[in-house]
């Protein structure tokens, strides 16, 4: 059977943190039930596309999946076992936002199966947290942890923010060292970007948030990487790191352009050399009750050069870069028949290096990835 990965969209948080432009809203809640029944539809009635292929990973994001009463999230989870075949050593994550998950949640995601929780927890300061809006302190995060580890979970993540407004570089240590001593198996480490259209965004052009330069955002980084590898986290892309056995199988589903299908509010999908993606219009996809027909928005095949570009800037992004072999056995032509002049310009640049397997970013190519994955983008 062939290989396909599931997102599940689950677009509603508490309140929105000030950074945020992902497609969530606050409060929700009476739409809670609704909005599931029709993820519920939209997933039966796309199963039969599925019969010939094993999910290998799930993931619940958002939005705060978290915040779902059990109930729902167990229904979510009953729909997904009963409509696809389910590799046995599938992974599956929730994300949680501290505070909004106790034991006993804890207790009915491992009964439901889920494998792989993914902690929000941006930062060790309660300040620096509470000027970002989050809605937890840093004892909500130490308690859930303590919580899941008794409950069982092996395989637990930690997003942290650096760059963040007013955080220091012993700010960034602090969070990097406590959040080790805890020792989740996977650390996802990314730097703040101020986005349009968030209370962020107008504070930056109103003046009144005063942001990180450039050269503490290279510091923090570093710092980071050099911690993490001395505590035996692999980086293995750009703000990813992993005990040995943990790196996420679903996030490299994306970086290797392998196939996943999106449910749920504003979800993309990438099947059959589509790329699509599910309304953000949160009526419309209310009342389709999941009909495919209304709620699939922007299909896209994709050109064959767009399928060598994506191939090319998703695989630099893994420390491992992007294997030669592979690139022939997608496309039946070599990397260097593609691309050989951007490949010769960047090795000149020392931005990328090769093996005799895989071409991948050096140091400097990390720092300035956006301007080598240019090269590839049409
Ligand atoms: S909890 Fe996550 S998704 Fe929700 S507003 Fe905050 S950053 Fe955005």
């Amino acid at each position: 059977m062939k290989p396909l990965s599931l997102y599940i969209h689950i677009p509603f948080c508490v309140k929105k943190c000030l950074y945020c432009d992902f497609p969530s809203y606050g409060g929700c809640e009476n739409v809670f039930e609704d909005y599931v029944s029709s993820l519920i539809s939209e997933i039966k009635e796309t199963k039969s596309n599925f019969s010939q292929y094993e999910i290998k990973s799930v993931f619940l994001g958002g939005g705060t999946p978290s915040i779902l009463p059990p109930k729902l999230t167990g229904k979510i989870m009953d729909t997904v076992f009963n409509s696809f075949n389910i590799a046995n050593d599938v992974e599956i994550t929730t994300e949680a936002n501290p505070k909004t998950v106790d034991e006993i949640k804890l207790r009915e995601y491992k009964a439901m199966d889920i494998n792989r929780i993914s902690f929000g927890v941006q930062a060790w300061q309660n300040d620096i947290l509470k000027s970002l809006g989050r809605i937890h302190t840093i004892d909500d995060f130490i308690k859930n942890m303590a919580q899941a580890r008794d409950i069982g979970f092996k395989n637990i993540n930690a997003d942290i923010m650096f760059a963040l407004p007013n955080q220091t570089l012993s700010d960034w240590e602090e969070t990097l060292e406590k959040i080790m001593k805890l020792n989740p198996e996977h650390i996802s480490a990314y730097s703040l970007i101020i986005e349009d259209g968030t209370p962020f965004g107008k504070m930056y052009d109103e003046g009144k948030l005063k942001i990180c330069d450039e050269a503490l955002d290279r510091e923090m980084y570093y710092l980071a990487k050099e911690m993490m590898r001395d505590k035996g986290y692999h980086q293995y892309e750009i703000s990813n790191f992993a005990k040995e056995g943990f790196e996420c199988y679903h996030n490299k589903v994306y970086w290797k352009c392998d196939e996943y299908m999106g449910y749920g509010l504003g979800a993309h999908s990438y099947f059959n050399g589509e790329r699509f993606n599910n309304t953000y219009d949160m009526d419309k996809y209310i009342s389709s009750k999941g009909l495919y027909s209304i709620i699939k928005e922007n299909r896209d095949k994709l050109e064959i050069t767009e399928m060598y570009g994506e191939f090319m800037f998703m695989g630099l992004r893994m420390t491992e870069g992007i294997s030669k072999e592979r690139f022939f056995e997608k496309f039946g032509k070599t990397v260097y028949d593609i691309y050989k002049n951007e490949i010769e310009y960047l090795k000149d640049m020392k931005l990328i290096k090769e093996t005799e397997s895989n071409i991948m970013l050096t140091d400097r190519g990390i720092d300035v990835s956006n301007t080598v994955f240019e090269k590839f983008i049409i």
